[in-house]
C-alpha cells in the first residue's frame, strides 16, 4: 500500500526535490518506461552522482579485468558516510564533468553490469527501522526529474516488476547484510561513540577491496583466531560472492559482536604470542639497522 513519508535520511521533499514523497511497497505500481531512442536518451548519466555497493563493485572490478583495489583507485572517490566517518564509495566520473565515466555515445558501456542505482532508476530504494520495530523496513520511491521523460511513457507497472525486469533482486540480496551494518552503524549514532581508524580500515577493506580481503582472510592471523571448516574456507578462496557475504558476517562479529564464525578457544593466546613475535623481530632488525650505522659512521668519519 502506498502513504506519505517523512524519512530524514532523504532529503526534505522540497518543490524543487525530485522526490515524489509517496512510500511504496512491492505491489505498487508507478508509471515509467525507459528506451533506447527516447528524446532524453542518456541524459540521466551525464549527472551522476552514485554510490557503489560491494557487489556493485564486485561486478565492475571483473568487467573490466581489474583487481578490487585496481577499480577503487582509477574508477571510485571515497566519501564520509556519516559524521563519523565511515567511508563510502562513489563512482568516477569523466574528467571536469558529472557525466559517467562509463557513458558511450551508445549507451552505457558496462550495461550488463550497471550499479544497482542505476538499475533502479527512476525508483529510489531505502530501508529504515521504525522507533518499536526490531526489523528494518525496506521501501521505495519516485524519483521524477525534469530531463526524464520516461515518467510520460504510457506504461504502468509494479515495483515488484520493475525490480525483475532491471536484475535487482540480486544486487539486493548480495548486500543486504552490508546494508544491515550501515543501518546499525547510523542508528548507534554518538552513544557508541567514534570508531577507530582499525575499524574504518577493516571495514572498508572487508567492504570494497575484496582481493585484499582475500589474502588477509588466508594470513596466519586470520588463522590463529578463526576456526572455519576447511571445505567451507575454500570456497571463500575461490567464490567471490561467497566471501562477499562472509565479509559481511566478519564485519558484525568484529563491529557489533554478532558471533557466528567460531572462534579457536586459545585464539587471543596465539594472537597474542604472534605479535610478540612480530615486534621481536622488528626490535631485532631496528638493532641491525643502528650497528651498520655506527658502522658506517665509523668508516666515514666527518671532518
Ligand atoms: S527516460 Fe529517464 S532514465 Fe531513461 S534515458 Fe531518459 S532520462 Fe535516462
Ligand atoms: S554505469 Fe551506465 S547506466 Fe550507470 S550512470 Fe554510468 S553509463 Fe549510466
Amino acid at each position: 500500500m502506498s502513504e506519505n513519508f517523512n524519512d530524514p535520511t532523504i532529503k526534505d521533499p522540497r518543490p524543487s526535490s525530485p522526490v515524489v514523497p509517496i512510500k511504496l511497497g512491492l505491489d505498487d505500481s508507478f508509471q515509467f518506461r525507459c528506451r533506447k531512442g527516447i528524446a532524453c536518451f542518456n541524459k540521466c548519466c551525464q549527472n551522476i552522482n552514485i554510490m557503489l555497493t560491494p557487489y556493485d563493485i564486485l561486478r565492475l572490478k571483473n568487467r573490466l579485468g581489474l583487481t578490487s583495489a585496481e577499480f577503487l583507485e582509477k574508477h571510485t572517490v571515497t566519501f564520509d558516510m556519516d559524521a563519523h566517518g565511515i567511508p563510502g564509495i562513489r563512482m568516477q566520473t569523466k574528467p571536469g564533468t558529472a557525466e559517467c565515466q562509463f557513458l558511450t555515445p551508445e549507451g552505457c558501456g558496462v550495461y550488463e553490469d550497471r550499479p544497482a542505482a542505476c538499475r533502479y532508476y527512476a525508483l529510489g530504494a531505502t530501508t529504515m527501522r521504525a522507533k518499536d520495530s526490531a526489523a528494518p523496513e525496506e521501501f521505495y520511491f519516485v524519483v521524477k526529474e525534469e530531463h526524464c521523460l520516461g515518467h510520460d511513457e504510457p506504461r504502468t507497472l509494479s515495483v515488484r516488476e520493475y525490480r525483475q525486469e532491471q536484475g535487482v533482486e540480486q544486487y539486493d540480496e548480495m548486500t543486504r547484510e552490508w546494508r544491515e551494518i550501515i543501518l546499525k552503524k547510523r542508528s548507534s549514532g554518538p552513544t557508541v561513540g567514534a570508531p577507530s581508524q582499525k575499524s574504518m580500515d577493516l571495514f572498508y577493506m572487508a567492504s570494497y577491496d575484496l582481493d585484499n580481503f582475500r589474502v588477509f582472510i588466508a594470513s596466519p592471523f586470520f588463522h590463529d583466531v578463526y576456526d572455519i571448516e576447511p571445505a567451507y574456507f575454500q570456497k571463500l578462496l575461490t567464490e567471490e560472492t561467497e566471501l562477499l557475504q562472509f565479509a559481511a558476517r566478519y564485519l558484525k562479529q568484529v563491529l557489533f559482536g554478532e558471533n557466528t564464525i567460531p572462534e579457536k578457544p586459545d585464539a587471543i593466546e596465539k594472537r597474542r604470542k604472534r605479535r610478540e613475535e612480530i615486534m621481536a623481530k622488528q626490535r631485532e632488525q631496528m638493532r641491525r639497522d643502528m650497528e651498520k650505522d655506527m658502522e658506517n659512521e665509523i668508516d666515514s668519519p666527518s671532518d
